[in-house]
């Protein structure tokens, strides 16, 4: 550590008279510091707390380096060297320089130079770009000498100590994070996967099936036959340890079915007393139904709880890989298709999905050709939700976010129009029309200050076409500043190298980008500083629990005020009460969404919440 009040400097000089000048300068005699200039000139106490510099000499640059090396190594590094052009028969002060710098990246350099010596071309060619070194003329003024020592030596302790904070803040935040992802990931009752880690394994398990088809799998979906009786009778302290004894049964059961996997299975708890099972390389169906025999006969043994002797029976219901489409969501609900069968077949039993279960999946397919047909006869709409910088209550701008205009998908969640519209191959034509609609909305509004904000998906930001639209609608929207894309964490987890390409792009067209979701993915904070963002929306999920679990705040707080010290801005997602929205405040956050703060409403409703600004040319 670096005692603050006293700084390393080192000269380097091959004329002995030159040190005895500086010494004179920066440690000693009065009249030579600013502060004895100015208690002459004003009056006053004249330099205390001296000597303020502790100076080391070399007289040659081999020696300057030597002593550059111990120091560093000592962890009392210089902060800044006065090296003189001149010092024969050693290095020069160029030559000098570039070892001082390259043995301490943080030292600053004054070169000490006559006007007869090297140019500033041939500095900055020889030592490249860099805001480290700055050259003094010779003879030099000593008020000179102690402005730069003072000023570079203050600049050199200002980033030491920003740089440390930024590692802690970083440490803090990457533990904590680690911490919360652990926690989220699994159910707190059973400690079993819960739905998130178990679609993470069966999307890995569709991968492999995709990759090599005889490499096949069953999701099993399992439902406790009665549980609400146990619960409504017993109580839910025993119902939930029945929970906890299904679920250690479960594991118990399928390591001792590993035999017939070459990949371990995985339990999940979904909720209530949902359980999935993924079972994978399989071998035949028949290997499924004997797993879901032997699963049914151990959570078919009697449960001993709270003294009572129970009986629970579970249906199970099962998809295979084999069933056309191989979403993870899709063969989970393919899977719930099945148990409900189980259930009305008499319970205690499993099924296997079946085609004559397959309306859910026509309905899909479907679904699927509405959203291309809808895509082509416009039958989407945009409703906007405000986002409200925290520091004056002001609306900045307003996230569009897609719907379905009416008709009998009007109900489907954005999520799941964008999902369909991908998977159809419309996404795209899906994303230009909402480009279009955006400006075009935007324009009655675009005298309010305020911004319009655009989700992209993973997909989306990587078409390659993209890139020349949004250059177009930055036109109609009277600039890039009007405009901000969101993308979410998951597309730089996928495909890093291309996301961070088409990011750099649109900065480099003007155009504000956000990531959204931060803290659902796996990107740490770190790796968000090299990144062309704006600013991160802190997902929700971390926002819901703010005031009632202490270590959301926690973590909350450090993502804030990492994300500041990188410059990031920092957009809080549904903010639901005033108590999460009053602590976002408190620990910094500069901007918040959420349906306390406003709901997203059509474009009639934003000309409204924005206090019925005329409409524009539309
Ligand atoms: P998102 O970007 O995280 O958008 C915010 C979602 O949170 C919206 O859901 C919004 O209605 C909801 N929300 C806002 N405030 C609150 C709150 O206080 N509490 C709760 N529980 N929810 C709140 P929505 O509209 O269903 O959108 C879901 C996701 O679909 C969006 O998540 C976004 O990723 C995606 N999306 C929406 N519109 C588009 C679009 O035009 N293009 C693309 N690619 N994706 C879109
Ligand atoms: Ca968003
Ligand atoms: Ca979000």
């Amino acid at each position: 550590m670096t005692p603050t009040h006293s700084r390393r400097l080192l000269i380097v000089d091959d004329n002995q008279a030159i040190h005895d000048v500086m010494r004179r300068i920066l440690q000693g005699r009065p009249g030579s510091t600013l502060a004895d200039a100015h208690a002459a000139l004003f009056g006053g106490p004249a330099a205390e707390q001296r000597p303020r510099f502790r100076m080391d000499s070399a007289l040659q640059g081999e020696d300057a380096l030597a002593r550059a090396q111990a120091a560093l190594a000592e962890q009392d590094p210089y902060q800044l060297a006065f090296v003189d052009m001149r010092m024969p028969p050693g290095w020069d002060g160029l030559e000098t320089t570039a070892r001082l710098m390259a043995a301490d990246p943080a030292i600053y350099i004054v070169i000490c130079t006559a006007y007869s010596d090297a140019s500033l071309e041939e500095i900055s060619q020889k030592l490249g770009p860099t805001d480290r070194v700055l050259i003094l003329k010779k003879p030099f003024d000593p008020v000179e000498v102690v402005q730069l020592s003072n000023a570079l030596t203050e600049r050199w302790v200002g980033q030491r100590a920003a740089s440390q904070r930024a590692l802690e803040l970083e440490t803090i935040v990457r533990d904590r994070t680690a911490e919360i992802q652990r926690a989220s990931m699994h159910d707190k009752l059973t400690g079993l996967p819960n739905r998130a880690l178990f679609s993470h394994r069966l999307d890995a398990a569709i991968a492999r099936h995709r990759a090599d088809p005889t490499r096949r799998f069953a999701v099993a979906f399992l439902d406790l036959d009665r549980f609400k009786h146990i619960n409504d009778t017993f109580g839910h302290a025993c119902g939930d340890q029945l929970l906890v004894d299904v679920a250690a049964r479960l594991k118990g059961a399928l390591r001792s079915s590993d035999h017939f996997t070459s990949e371990p299975s995985t339990s999940a708890r979904l909720g209530g007393d949902e359980f999935l099972v993924l079972l994978t390389d399989l071998r035949s169906e028949h290997d499924v139904a004997l797993v879901a025999n032997r699963l049914l006969a151990t959570l078919g043994r009697p449960y001993n709880i709270a003294g009572q002797r129970l009986r629970v029976s579970a249906s199970i219901g099962v998809a295979t890989s084999d069933t056309p489409y191989a979403a993870a969501a899709d063969l989970v609900r393919d899977a719930d298709a099945a148990m409900y069968r189980a259930k009305a077949e008499g319970r205690g039993r499993f099924v296997l999905f079946g085609h004559d279960m397959k309306t859910e999946a026509m309905e899909r397919v479907a679904f699927e050709a509405d959203v291309r047909q809808a895509v082509d006869d416009g039958l989407f709409d945009l409703h906007y939700q405000p986002i409200v910088r925290l520091a004056d209550n002001e609306i900045v701008g307003f996230e569009a976010l897609l719907r379905w205009r009416d008709g009998k998908w009007a109900g489907r969640s954005a999520s799941t129009l964008v999902a369909a519209a991908e998977d159809a191959g419309v996404a795209h034509a899906l994303n230009l029309w909402a480009l279009e609609r955006a400006a075009r909305d935007f324009r009655t509004w675009s005298n309010t200050g305020c911004d319009v904000r655009l989700n992209l998906s993973g997909k989306q930001l990587l078409e390659p076409d993209l890139l020349v639209r949004v250059a177009e609608v930055i036109e109609d929207l009277g600039g890039a500043r009007n405009l901000v894309v969101e993308v979410t964490e998951a597309t730089f987890v996928r495909e890093p190298t291309e996301a961070r390409s088409a990011l750099e792009r649109l900065a480099a067209l003007g155009v504000r980008t956000y990531l959204d979701d931060f803290g659902t993915g796996h990107s740490s904070l770190s790796c968000l500083a090299d990144l062309p963002l704006h600013g991160v929306k802190l997902d929700r999920a971390f926002i819901g629990d703010l005031s009632g679990d202490p270590r959301h705040a926690r973590i909350v707080g450090s993502v804030i005020a990492l994300a500041t010290a990188c410059g990031l801005d920092v957009v809080a997602e549904g903010v639901e009460n005033a108590a999460d929205l009053a602590r976002l405040r408190d620990l910094g956050c500069h901007h918040a969404q959420g349906y306390w703060l406003g709901r997203e409403g059509d474009n009639a409703h934003v000309l409204a919440l924005l206090g019925g600004t005329e409409s524009g040319n539309d």
